[in-house]
């Protein structure tokens, strides 16, 4: 008889470039190849958590950069399935190399502008905006595209982002938070805390 413990020792053993992923979301920045466009790990994982993955759902993951918050969704569940839309063609290079490397080469990259691509896609239960929001009609498109009892998330960094999330947030309400991070770093033989800048995201439920 095969002692299941002893067959994972072997397939770890006989992989030694396997890389370990924890099971929860918000792994660790390094994990994904990115250029500094990557929405960073406490914020990935409070996104996560807002977008809230069930059995069998589509994620639009719009402005995808690293294609980071697509992987963790699809990661989350087997049945799980996600299309990245970027608009630049080296980071969509990029996201299709994150995914594989994660255990998830499903996820689906769509290369190009929103919210002129978000036409044909097949309609989502789940729509995350990281980037390309204040682009003309992305929010709108996003709004209009996500099915009936849907989430939406969308995070701002900059001031005219949060602009319009405002605005968003005035007409159809959810919730608008505010998740500022600091960092402890050394400030000559002490240390303190290093802010990030301050993220606001709207989450809301179509
Ligand atoms: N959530 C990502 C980071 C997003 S950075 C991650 O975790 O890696 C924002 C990205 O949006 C950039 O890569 C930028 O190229 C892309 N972008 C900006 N405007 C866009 C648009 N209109 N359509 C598609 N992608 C867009």
């Amino acid at each position: 008889t095969i002692n299941p413990l002893n067959v994972l020792a072997i397939e770890v053993d006989s992989t030694p470039d396997a890389r370990i992923l924890p099971l929860t979301s918000g792994l660790a920045d390094h994990l994904f190849d990115h250029d500094g466009q990557i929405t960073k790990r406490e914020i990935r994982a409070m996104t996560l958590s807002a977008l809230a993955p069930r059995r069998g759902e589509l994620l639009w993951d719009i402005g995808a950069g690293s294609g980071s918050v697509g992987i963790e969704w699809m990661l989350a569940h087997s049945s799980l399935r996600a299309v990245a839309i970027e608009a630049d063609s080296t980071r969509a290079a990029r996201i299709h190399r994150n995914a594989a490397a994660c255990g998830v080469p499903g996820l689906v990259v769509v290369e190009g502008s929103a919210p002129k691509v978000l036409a044909k896609l097949q309609t989502p239960d789940a729509i995350f905006i990281g980037g390309g929001g204040s682009d003309a009609g992305v929010l709108n498109a996003a709004i209009k595209a996500l099915r009936p009892g849907g989430r939406l998330v969308a995070n701002a960094v900059t001031l005219e982002m949060e602009a319009l999330l405002l605005a968003q947030h005035t007409r159809h309400g959810g919730d608008l938070t505010r998740i500022a991070i600091s960092r402890a770093s050394p400030v000559g033989s002490m240390q303190a805390w290093r802010p990030a800048m301050p993220v606001t995201q709207w989450s809301w439920v179509k």
